[in-house]
């Protein structure tokens, strides 16, 4: 079309200059023949544009961009009356071209919470226009469900920062939001397996602790066990004889503990054996380890003691039982005993190390301890013998 409007002015152009100059002397003059071509040519060009209505083709294409998107299209000037609208707006909202939007309204009829809506409007109108966003809750097609949209609204500003009119768009995020929900519910539940497992740890933590306690302690006197105290001393004996660490076993025998079973009964004996165990365990130091060696036998590992400070707590251990009045049954009968103690002391110079490792010499310092308690009774109960271990 524009090829042929040029062509057109080209060869009136063309007969001007033929008629005019080259054949002037052949020709009259005839003037205005290149204007009368420019005319024809503009009004040529004129009928094809309203012909082929040339400019409207943007128009359209826009158009048909608008209308093939999946979000919902609004232009609205900046008296909020539409400008454009594509056509998936249609299943957020009837608004045609000419019409006021009231977006107030239409939060309302979502049954949008009044706070949220009042926010979002605050915003909307706002002196300096900003970009606001709002999800929304609104029923489905078919009012089966309900499905989510993102409502979004953008200023159009001009170079002086003028509102010149909004961009309004409505996309559907449902999809995105179940799979959101979906992704936190998973979470929640992970959270909560989290927390059984944490928990179960803990039982397992406490009842490991509860089985470790019921190995190496005597359930009636609270004592450690005599496998336990082996094992303790096994595992401390190579280094108080590499060392030369002094240490001392105490044994000790509670004094005619069957006369005390024969007059009040087992139940109270057993009372006596707990009062007296709490007793002693009074006046230990941490580091002492007092164990229940058999029936109503005991035993007491000391590390880093001498024979003299030994002796010093034979002797506070004998009195403090001897002045221990145990409450026992429930009429509150108070009960007194006493005990024969042997203290066997180890200096740990000059034990042959092969010896001093091995189980048959921890069997060996008890025996010697043993042998002290023995002959503590023979003396006539209630004292203390000791003994010293190179
Ligand atoms: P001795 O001064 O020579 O040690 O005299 P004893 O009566 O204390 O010694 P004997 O070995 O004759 O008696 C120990 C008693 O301790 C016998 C046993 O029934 C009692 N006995 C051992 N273990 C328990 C226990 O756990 N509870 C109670 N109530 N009695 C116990
Ligand atoms: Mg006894
Ligand atoms: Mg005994």
């Amino acid at each position: 079309m524009a090829l042929k409007g040029l062509l057109l002015f080209l060869a009136f152009g063309w007969a001007d200059l033929l008629v005019n100059v080259v054949f002037s002397p052949y020709f009259p003059d005839i003037p205005g023949i290149t204007s009368l071509g420019l005319a024809l040519s503009a009004l040529y060009f004129t009928t094809s544009i309203q012909r082929y209505r040339v400019f409207d083709i943007v128009r359209i294409a826009q158009k048909d961009i608008a209308d093939s998107l999946a979000a919902g299209l609004i232009v609205i000037d900046a008296h909020d009356v539409v400008l454009e609208c594509n056509r998936s707006m249609e299943s957020y909202m009837a608004a045609k071209t000419g019409d006021r939007v009231d977006l107030a309204a239409f939060l309302r009829e979502c049954g949008t919470d009044t706070a949220e809506t009042e926010a979002f409007m605050a915003k909307y109108g706002s002196v300096i226009p900003e970009r606001v966003q709002m999800e929304l809750a609104i029923p489905g097609p078919d009012a089966v469900g309900m499905r989510h949209v993102l409502l979004d609204a953008s200023p159009i500003l001009s170079g002086t920062k003028e509102l010149l009119g909004r961009v309004i768009s409505m996309q559907d995020v449902t999809e995105i939001r179940y799979l959101v929900e979906e992704k936190n519910r998973q979470n929640e539940m992970l959270q909560l397996r989290n927390r059984e497992l944490v928990q179960i740890q803990e039982e397992l933590f406490k009842a490991n602790l509860k089985l470790e306690q019921m190995a190496t302690t005597d359930s009636l006197t609270g004592c450690y066990n005599r496998r336990f105290l082996m094992q303790r001393l096994e595992h401390e004996m190579a280094a108080n004889i590499r060392y030369h660490i002094p240490f001392a076993v105490i044994m000790f025998d509670i004094d005619l503990f069957k006369q005390i079973n024969d007059s009040y009964g087992h139940l109270i004996g057993d009372e006596v054996l707990f009062g007296t165990a709490e007793a002693v365990r009074g006046i230990l130091r941490r580091s002492d380890l007092l164990a229940r060696y058999g029936g109503e036998e005991f035993a007491i590992y000391l590390p880093h003691t001498n024979r003299q400070q030994a002796e010093k707590l034979a002797e506070r251990l004998k009195e403090t039982v001897e002045s221990n009045r145990i409450v026992t049954g429930t009429a509150g009968l108070y009960i007194s005993i006493t005990i024969s103690v042997g203290v066997l002391s180890v200096e740990g110079r000059q034990t042959p190390s092969e010896a001093r490792e091995s189980a048959a010499y921890i069997r060996h310092l008890f025996e010697q301890a043993d042998a002290a308690l023995y002959e503590a009774k023979n003396n006539g109960r209630n004292c203390i013998v000791g003994r010293k271990l190179a």
